[in-house]
Parts: structure tokens; sequence; C-alpha cells
């Protein structure tokens, strides 16, 4: 709260709201004065505005912040804020060249705020696979990283020796133009060791930035197991004192949930810095060719079946190993859902999602990646509406207003301030001691970001579903990022690119 600057003009007004900051717990009904992109005014005083919206009976809070956004682009930005989103990072996957895609990114503008981590895979893959660069150099999009999927040379081999040195030059390049962390998909390439991890680990902790790692294995099969790499990014944490982020700890973690939760919670006990995430649905999504959807022992490894696999081009179930080899072979970068759990189904496999998704400290994220053309390449243009071709997993659409209906308004196992907390202040939480930008996120207080969402509590709620994803969210009246309504009374203003770089501190 502030006091009342009973003349000045604020630019927007949000009159009679219930007002929600997740930092302080203020929760009850305010007036927002918004100028220049930042809260200037929450008061129960009137405010005068050049713009005065009366949001009766509906929430105001912080934009989502989703820690797990691959697809970086305009429509994928502008989909997320029907669900909420304000601020959408790329930290898992990373990227690299970091100039290049930041430059990008402002040259084309984007709908929310944008950033990434620095890119392990992508320095790995050009030092392993020189041929596979671009001009030199990793292109600044995942679909370079997905079309060498099957290139096994950096997906199996070691960095070691002038190799590990110059894969560890890119990285460092990387953080000094401001990559938010270093993002390592050891997944996607298990050939990588602790030792060249430790390295890694060590690079981040000097530039007092976290790495964010989806973990080596999928499985629930000793001696590989997922249960082993939890225990040993705890470790690295303890080495190295670089802060770890575990991504996506719902999928990664399979039916072994239970007794990984206790080792991150232990963990943090003792003070490691060990921090995770999860988003809301019991069915990721990757690319077939990926060394974690190895034919061979998928079933046994997920505990699943050819069925729980789907081919997002043309929305195709598998029903034998067969075909599933024989997709991935034909298009080893090609996106596939992968249900690991059935939890509109089975409240057995609810209470295993709910482990992550309440996890306390935890943050809501997507894991979405960018638009898949029929021909299964993703989409980088800024159509508006949706093009009916395309297609995605529903959490690129629906993921947080999903959370807010499922489990706020129909489960009741997390309030309002709550949910708002885990999808909002955690991601900032997290990332700002390494990204002192976030401080001024999350948060619905005079001197933040006006990055800010009204939505109705009663029927906020996502759409799509894994047959029509395109379907967009409902309730989400107003969004606004950075002080400008990219959406109003639930339709985009399509000239609108408010977002903004979200960068860690530039050292070079
Ligand atoms: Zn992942």
């Amino acid at each position: 709260m502030t006091t009342n600057k009973a003349n000045e003009l604020y630019d927007v007004v949000l009159t009679n709201g219930r007002v929600i900051d997740p930092e302080t717990y203020m929760d009850g009904q305010f007036n927002v004065g918004i100028k220049g992109g930042q809260i200037m005014a929450v008061t129960k005083d009137t405010l005068k505005g050049k713009d005065v919206i009366d949001v009766s009976g509906l929430i105001v809070s912080p934009g989502f912040i989703d820690t797990h956004a691959h697809g970086q682009n305009i429509l994928s930005g502008r989909v997320q804020a029907y669900d909420g989103v304000t601020t959408g990072l790329e930290l898992e996957a990373g990227i690299l060249p970091i100039n290049e895609f930041y430059d990008n990114c402002a040259k084309e503008g984007r709908a929310i705020n944008y950033g990434c981590s620095v890119g392990w895979s992508y320095a790995r893959l050009v030092t392993l696979c020189p041929e596979l660069a671009v001009n030199g150099k990793p292109e600044p999009q995942m679909g370079f990283m997905f079309r060498n999927l099957g290139a096994l040379g950096w997906v199996e081999g070691k960095a070691e020796g002038a190799d590990l040195e110059a894969m560890l030059d890119l990285i460092e390049e990387g953080l000094k133009q401001g990559g938010i962390g270093i993002g390592v998909t050891w997944g996607y390439a298990p050939g990588a060791t602790l030792t060249e991890l430790d390295r890694v680990w060590r690079l981040a902790a000097k530039y007092n930035q976290a790495t964010f790692t989806h973990i080596q294995n999928l499985s629930m099969v000793e001696p590989n197991s997922g249960y082993k790499n939890h225990i040993e990014l705890a470790g690295l944490a303890a080495a190295t004192g670089a802060q770890t982020h575990i991504c996506h700890l719902n999928s990664t973690s399979l039916r072994d949930i239970p007794r990984i939760r206790e080792v991150v919670k232990n963990a943090q006990a003792k003070g490691l810095p060990l921090t995770t995430e999860a988003y809301v649905w019991g069915a990721g999504e990757s690319g077939i060719g990926a060394a974690e959807f190895n034919p061979d022992d998928i079933r046994e490894r997920l505990a699943i079946d050819w069925s729980d696999l789907t081919l997002v081009k043309g929305l195709h179930t598998f029903s034998s190993k067969e075909e599933f080899v024989k997709a991935r072979t034909e298009g080893p970068g090609d996106s596939v859902i992968v249900h690991f759990l059935r939890e509109d189904d089975k409240p057995e496999d609810m209470a295993l999602l709910d482990m992550s998704v309440l996890y306390p400290g935890a943050c809501i994220c997507t894991d979405a990646i960018a638009w898949v053309q029929p021909d299964g390449n993703f989409y980088y243009g800024s159509e508006w509406p949706i093009p009916e071709n395309l297609n995605n997993h529903p959490r690129a659409t629906g993921n947080y207003t999903r959370f807010l209906r499922i489990w706020v308004r129909e489960r009741q196992v997390i309030s309002w301030m709550d949910a708002i907390r885990q999808a909002s202040l955690n991601a900032c939480l997290i990332l700002e001691n390494g990204c002192p930008q976030m401080k001024k996120k999350g948060r619905l207080q005079v001197g933040m970001d006006a990055d800010i969402i009204v939505f109705d509590p009663d029927t906020v709620s996502e759409k799509a579903t894994f047959t029509n994803p395109r379907q967009l969210s409902v309730g989400m009246k107003h969004v606004m990022v950075n002080g400008t309504l990219l959406i109003r009374d639930e339709i985009l203003d399509t000239n609108a690119l408010p977002g903004q770089a979200v960068r860690s501190p530039i050292t070079a």
C-alpha cells in the first residue's frame, strides 16, 4: 500500500478488484494505479486515470512467470497471455548465442517478457559435432537442437580435454552476455559425465548463476535411475555451491516422486541450494528422437505402454514398437506426447502429481514448446488467431488456468493466495539472486513492474485439450505487460508487443 497521490493522473487505474500480493499476503479490495510501466499506487482511495477499468468481483494479481517456456516467439507468448503468463523464460534447454537470441527477440518484438539461459547442449553440440554448426555457430532456437537429436556424437560422446575447455568457453561467453544461468538438458546428452557437469556447475557458481537441469535418466529402473540423478544433483549443489534447479519435478520423477521429493526436501533442510518446478499434467512432450525415448526399454523405464505415446503431428497414438521405431527413424525431431500418469482418471495418479505441483517453494512452469506445423517443424510466425493446422501439448495454452480451476476452485487443495504465489512469486525467489530484474516481478506492490493479470475466480479455466490444444483459456479478463494492456476484456491487442528482455547482469 502507499499514500494516495490524489492529484496524480495514472495511465491506467484498476478499481475495486480483489488485489492479492503473494509476498506481503495482502488480500483485499483496493484500487491500483499504473504509470510508466510500474505499479505506482495500491490504495483504498479513489485514483484518477486516463483509463479507468472497473474490475469488481475479479482477482488482481501479479502475472504468472513460466520458468520453462521453450516457445520463445510471438504466437507462444500471446497464447500464454490468455493463460495469465506475463513472463516466459527458456531456462531448461537454454539457447546460444545469447546476444543473437536477445537481439532477435527485440527486433521482432514479443507479447510477453522473455529471456533464456545459456544452452549447455548447444555448446556441446557444436563442440562435439562441429559439422552441425550453422555458419560456425549454434542456431539460436530450439529447432536446432531438436533436428540434431539423432546425431549421436554430441548425445553419447564425452566432452574431455580440449573439447571440454572449448565447450566451457562457449558457455562462459553466454554467461558474460547475460544468459540467466546454464540450462543443462542432461537427458538429451546422457553421455555427459559428472566430471563434465562439475566443471559446468563451477562455472555457474563463478558467475553467481543457477543451473537448470533435465536429469540424465528418465527411468525408475536401477542402476541408471532418475532417483540416482537427484542424489547426484544434490551432490553437485553441495560440492560446488551453485544453485541447482531441478526442472519439471513432476515429469522426470515418474512414479518415483515420493522418494525423490524426500531427497529434495531433506537436501533443502540441510541448506543446499536446490530448487524445483512442476507443470500440472501427468503427460510430457519432447522430440521422439531424444535418448530417453529409446524404444528398447522405454516401457519398463517409464512403466507405460505404446498407447501412452502420441505423435503430435497428426495426433497419432502408437500401438506397437515397430510403429514407434519407424516414426523415430523418419523424424527424430518430431514431437511426441507421453502419458506417464493418468491423473484425470486415476485418483492415485493425481495424488502423485500433487506431490510436485504443490511442493512448497516450487514454481509452476509449462515446459511448452513452440507450435508444431503439419510437417513436424516449429512455427515461428505471428498469425492470429492460432492457425488451425498447428498442434501442441495443451500446457502451451492452459497450464495455469487448469491449475486455478482444478487445484484451487474445484478440489480446494490450495488457496488463491498460495496458488498465485506458486505461479508468480516463487519463480522470482528462485531466480532473483542471479537475475536481479526478477526482484521487481511476482509482486503486486508499489514500485514493481506492472505485469498484472485480472481474472474471474468463478470461471477461469483452461479449454485446451490434447485433441484441440488451440482453444484459448477463458476468464483471464485483462492482461497487462509492463503497463500495457495486451488483453482487454479477453480480446488480444494484436498491435501490442510490450514484452521486454529479462537478463542476468552483462559483464562483456
Ligand atoms: Zn525437459
